[in-house]
């Protein structure tokens, strides 16, 4: 469910996420919307793959932000669905976004893509529907595979 929060509003959206850390970056004061799903997927992945955190650098966009970082205005950042994110493991170093894919894709998250070249960060949505398994380092299609373990080489071993 899609809550919208003000902008000053810093509760805990889950155990370990606070409703400030999904706001817009554009400065301004809007509001903030969250699909509580999300979060409770985001608490998941974080069980799942024991980090010591998970930063989010994007979470909900209002639509000028979306379409100022390059965004359509009306994707799932701007639904409140999305997020794009760093993982940390418990030595606090960054896991590769290839093992957070294939965490993501175990996890059942509607949509899941590497977004950077040096494979740190990870978008993930919980869209229902256009399901999205990407590589934006690849941009010649949508989805790049049906499953990322095969897509990336990695065993369930390599992940857990
Ligand atoms: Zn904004
Ligand atoms: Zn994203």
């Amino acid at each position: 469910m899609v809550k919208t929060f003000k902008s000053t509003d810093k509760s805990q959206i889950s155990a370990h996420f606070n409703v400030s850390e999904f706001k817009c970056k554009c400065g301004g004061n809007h509001d903030t919307k969250i699909d509580t799903e999300l979060a409770n997927k985001l608490e998941q992945l974080r069980t799942k793959l024991n980090c010591s955190q998970i930063i989010i650098n994007s979470g909900y966009r209002c639509s000028t932000h979306d379409k100022n970082v390059g965004g359509s205005g009306a994707g799932q950042h701007v639904n409140g669905c999305a997020a794009d994110i760093v993982c940390y493991d418990k030595n606090n170093k960054k896991i590769s976004s290839k093992v957070v894919c294939c965490a993501a894709q175990d996890l059942n998250f509607g949509g899941i893509a590497n977004i950077d070249s040096t494979y740190t960060a990870t978008h993930v949505d919980t869209r229902t529907s256009n399901f999205w398994k990407g590589d934006e380092v690849v941009t010649s299609a949508y989805s790049v595979t049906s499953d990322f373990y095969a897509y990336y080489g990695l065993s369930k071993t390599d992940v857990y």
